[in-house]
């Protein structure tokens, strides 16, 4: 459920607002005093944020500028005079939208469901998504450096993870235990390649229901291992 804070001096307004948004399930918070307001905006998390542009304490203007300092998600201005717009937009402040009193309340939720489902479009394509990996029972969540086998997460060390995350990236292909070992302890493999073996068994420990007759890898006799797909 999206969250929502209205800074509005004016309570008919305020409450008015408050009341179509929660028609439409949001989450609503009011503050009628600009410097109040404020703080909980910087504090508190939302989703957008609606804001009277003149407040006692602090005004819209300011509070705008302060919370595009530290947070993305959309801001609408509200403003009694329409050339405030003009006003508003000459200063910078980031606001996404505004919209004039008196306004009816329908078209503010109209422009609030646009502005979150523009914002989620844009965080969802962005970065800030993590990679997964899904295979079976199996889930990897490479930001995170996170597993969860068969739904319960499970800890790992950091080569256990690096070695499972790699060969679960390249199903059906074998490798060589001297590939894997220069792969994920990066240097030569003069090194002792029974730690791959050594760690394979240990990740086997962790997602494998029987480890003797490996559902996710695979023993090749003689060459290596196979991630199944
Ligand atoms: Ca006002």
């Amino acid at each position: 459920m999206s969250r929502i804070l209205i800074i509005e001096d004016e309570e008919s307004i305020a409450a008015l607002e408050k009341d179509y948004l929660e028609l439409s399930d949001f989450e609503v918070d009011i503050e009628t005093d600009g410097r109040k307001g404020l703080k909980k905006a910087l504090t508190e998390e939302y989703d957008l944020y609606i804001l009277d542009l003149m407040l006692p304490g602090t005004d819209g203007f300011e509070i705008c500028r302060e919370i595009r300092e530290i947070k993305e998600v959309p801001i609408l201005m509200v403003t009694a005079r329409s050339d405030d717009i003009d006003k508003i937009r000459g200063l910078g402040l980031g606001a996404d939208d505004y919209i004039t009193k008196p306004f009816s309340p329908s078209e503010l939720v109209a422009r609030v469901k646009a502005h979150l489902t523009r914002y989620d479009r844009l965080v969802g394509s962005g970065t800030r998504k993590n990679t997964v990996i899904e295979i079976r029972g199996l889930k990897i969540d490479k930001t995170a450096r996170r597993v969860w086998v068969n739904g319960r997460e499970t800890q790992f060390t950091t080569k256990e993870f690096d070695l499972l995350t790699f060969l679960a990236e390249h199903p059906d292909h074998v490798y060589k235990k001297e590939e894997l070992f220069r792969e994920i302890w990066n240097m030569e493999s003069i090194g002792d390649i029974a730690t791959v073996t050594v760690h394979i068994k240990k990740i086997r420990e962790k997602i494998e229901y029987d480890t003797s007759k490996p559902q996710y890898i695979e023993t090749i006799w003689g060459v290596g291992y196979r991630f199944k797909a």
